[in-house]
């Protein structure tokens, strides 16, 4: 709908975006590298050169077109906001005296050196993906720079390709940044909106002048009530910058992209708006009204997110067709696409040769999504009949899935029907106090979150055993030395509530996955979680069953051999789906239900064999509460529910911890509560107690340990301030139900720094115990 661009419409396939730590984590390997010393600067940007262009070459291969901007451009050597941050200078003062090259500069804010502190790390919005939050305030002096961006659409133009870059549009930039340390209090970054589109248009101009003919500009706050601003005020912010974007004379076509969710009835208000292109997530949202939306959209073309891009399995492609015939009828011609970027899905299915063929038959990984999109769109314009073939393909594989072995058993569904209201009631907190006296716990007791230090040699130890380098009774031998050993040290150190370690656990989830049956491990499923961070989600496909105890024989070989109480260590339901591709033909809820029985017998079998405290950790619960804030009721009723059915046969004397790996206690504190675990212990110690207040106020009257210990650098907090942290937290919660404890597993420290800052942990409780006198 404007008049300034002359661009051809994008094709009618096209995604929001591809992953790129690379097929073998290609990405991963030459950034590592170059941190290292082992690559230097030209090396890795040659590198890196090599790996966008084989993304786009493997997308046009893939079947979307070369020409038209169909192929995204959203490669990112670290992480996209913070391509962003420096593609509009918002590089926070605190950074104002790194020196050396532009890449050197980009890593630091991302890493952080000897002088910097990185740039904090956040979810992005309801991922398990990581962003670096930008720091913003008043004197922020927004100026472009598309030299990423730019380079990018180049390099494709050699290769022949009219690549799309994909941007963080302006609104959900400033909606995820937080004031930064000079902003006076109260500032709020979205006031710098106005300033920011300015940066943003200049972008755009020089784009068009590198030769892109589209860019993609994600706004997915556009989906979230949890963003401090009501939806109508985002669509407002929205509607202003994208008026003015619009209004550069000098542009590329822009595609705005809502994904992750439901912008529900503002979708017409949006495409309105003088934009080439308005994308939608039709998996989680929908179009309410079809003949409005195209009354509206008028010329702007309407990219429909149909095929799930959350997700591994293959979707019942007759359905999504019928959504965009549909659609068509009502007069919007749909470009077919991703409900949002790939970049939360592994590469391509066909390489995992361990899977059965009949479980690998049901999966759809990055590139078989963007087959599917091409299906669709080459039936939209040769007819129904021209892709028949793959419509009733799939259908044949979803009813080869819904009748296979291990999908439904009857054993799991009528334990589950048989759940009741009493399966999910421990005794009262009176009770429980009561009885778990027994358990002699101190006041301010201290305690570590699970895991300590994975060094070298339990991996390597683990490597050796997975290609049967080593059998099971030499593996298991070598464990129990490092437990041993680990019991010792915190006998040592003085902890009163001792951990096995987790030295058996490649990844909290993945173990679980891996003992449990219903679930099935990927060989090259990695999918990024930060800069050049990948895991290997598991496939939870079916029924679960836990055919045998998983961790009892480790916790109790680890009580054996101390006096003091050993903490039995579980992940709980909410975050072993959080953590995995979960099936899609059943609610969450419902196989939530069936992990949380799975975990219950293990905790029935722990407290046989005399483990007196369990910690379910649900660290996701809070990622996987939905954008929309009309879903949270029922997110909250499932989540809570099946931790509570988890833990809900624990005898009173049995003490249940939990813990949740962030500090946003007041966002979720109904959840907590509703946890009703005895024991929650929480991040705190990089927010200096933040959460303490918002504890006090509440009125909490359960066991907290606010983390007095930041885990996630390898600094060594001294006795002072630890205690200082332990003094804030006493202003407001009682000694009975402090716990003091790091802000979360050991797992990626070094056990130098690790046994220094825990030691520092006992002294500065012992130095407030002997001035309260308890
Ligand atoms: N028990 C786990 C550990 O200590 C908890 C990790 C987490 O919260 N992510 O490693
Ligand atoms: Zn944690």
């Amino acid at each position: 709908m404007t008049t300034t661009t002359t661009t051809h419409p994008l094709p009618n396939a096209t995604i929001q975006g591809f992953p790129r730590i690379g097929p073998d984590r290609e990405l991963k390997r030459a950034v590592e590298r170059f941190w290292k010393g082992g690559l230097s600067e030209a090396e890795l940007i040659d590198e890196v050169r090599e790996q966008r262009a084989a993304t786009r070459a493997r997308l046009v291969g893939l079947g979307l077109q070369a020409s038209g901007g169909a192929v995204p451009e959203s490669f990112s050597l670290y992480d996209q906001v913070l391509d962003a941050t420096v593609a509009v200078g918002a590089i926070p003062a605190r950074f104002g005296d790194v020196e050396g090259s532009a890449l050197h500069r980009y890593f630091v804010l991302a890493r952080g050196d000897a002088q910097h502190q990185p740039l904090e790390m956040t979810k992005w919005f309801d991922t398990n993906y990581h962003f670096s939050v930008p720091e913003i305030d008043e004197q922020t002096a927004f100026e472009a720079n598309a030299d990423w961006y730019a380079d990018g659409v180049r390099e494709a133009k050699q290769q022949g390709i009219e690549a799309r870059p994909v941007i963080v549009g302006p609104v959900t930039y400033l909606l995820l940044a937080k004031a930064s340390e000079q902003a006076a209090p109260g500032f709020n970054p979205v006031t710098r909106l106005a300033d920011l589109v300015g940066a943003y248009a200049t972008l755009l101009r020089e784009l068009k002048a590198a030769g892109a003919t589209w860019v993609q500009l994600d706004e997915p706050a556009l989906v979230s009530d949890s963003l401090g601003l009501d939806r109508g005020e985002i669509v407002a912010l929205v509607e202003a910058a994208y008026r003015e974007l619009a209004a550069e004379a000098d542009r590329p076509a822009i595609v705005l992209s809502a994904p992750y969710g439901d912008v529900g009835e503002h979708l017409t208000r949006l495409a309105i708006l003088p934009v080439e292109a308005l994308h939608a997530d039709l998996v989680r949202g929908a179009v309410p009204e079809p003949a409005a939306l195209a009354e509206a959209l008028g010329e702007t073309q309407f990219v429909a997110g149909v095929i799930d891009g959350r997700n591994i399995w293959r979707t019942n492609l007759r359905e999504r067709f019928a959504e965009l015939e549909a659609l068509r009828e009502a007069g919007v011609v749909p470009v077919v696409s991703t409900s949002n970027n790939l970049q939360h899905l592994p590469y391509d299915v066909r390489r995992e040769t361990k899977l059965s063929d009949q479980l690998r038959s049901w999966l759809a990984f990055a590139d078989q999504k963007v087959e599917q999109v091409v299906t669709l769109a080459r039936g939209l314009t040769e007819g129904a009949g021209a892709i028949e073939t793959e419509l009733a393909d799939v259908e044949a594989v979803l009813r080869d899935r819904d009748q296979a072995p291990g999908v439904h058993l009857p054993e799991t569904r009528d334990r589950v029907a048989s759940v009741t209201a009493e399966s999910r009631q421990r005794a009262s907190e009176k009770e429980r106090r009561e009885a778990q006296r027994a358990l002699s716990i101190p006041q301010l007791a201290t305690t570590t979150i699970g895991s300590f230090p994975q060094t070298s040699e339990i991996r390597v130890a683990r490597a050796a055993f997975n290609r049967g380098e080593i059998d099971e009774s030499a593996y298991n031998a070598f464990l129990r030395e490092e437990i041993e050993r680990v019991i010792r040290l915190q006998e040592e150190i003085g902890l009163d509530v001792l951990v096995h370690g987790e030295a058996e656990r490649n990844d909290m989830v993945q173990y679980f996955a891996e003992h449990l049956e219903g679930f099935a491990v990927t060989e090259h499923g990695w999918v990024q979680s930060y800069g050049s961070r990948a895991t290997r989600p598991s496939i939870l496909w079916g029924d679960v069953v836990r055919s045998a105890p998983i961790t009892v024989g480790w916790s109790s070989y680890a009580q054996s051999l101390t006096e003091k109480p050993v903490k039995g260590m579980l992940t709980g339901p909410v975050t072993i789906l959080a953590w995995s591709f979960v099936r899609d033909d059943q609610p969450l809820g419902q196989t939530a239900e069936q992990v949380a029985l799975a975990l219950r017998d293990e905790i029935r079998d722990l407290g046989e064999v005399g483990i007196g405290i369990v910690q379910v950790d649900e660290p996701a619960l809070r990622e996987l509460l939905p954008l929309e804030a009309s879903r949270h009721e029922a997110y909250l009723q499932w989540s809570v529910g099946s931790f509570r059915l988890a833990t809900g046969g624990a005898p009173a004397g049995v003490q249940i911890h939990t813990h949740l790996c962030y500090s946003e206690f007041n966002e979720i504190v109904g959840a907590i509560d509703g946890l009703d675990a005895d024991v929650t212990s929480i991040e705190a110690a990089r927010s200096r107690m933040d959460v303490v207040q918002p504890i006090g106020d509440h009125g909490y009257s359960r066991g907290i340990g606010p983390g007095v210990y930041d885990i996630h650098s390898p600094r060594v907090p001294g006795v002072d301030e630890i205690r200082d942290l332990i003094e804030i937290a006493r202003e407001r919660i009682d000694a009975e139900l402090l716990w003091v404890n790091p802000d979360c597993g050991l797992k990626t420290r070094g056990y130098d720094e690790t046994v220094e800052s825990l030691k520092n942990l006992v002294a500065a409780t012992k130095a407030v115990r002997d001035r309260e006198q308890v």
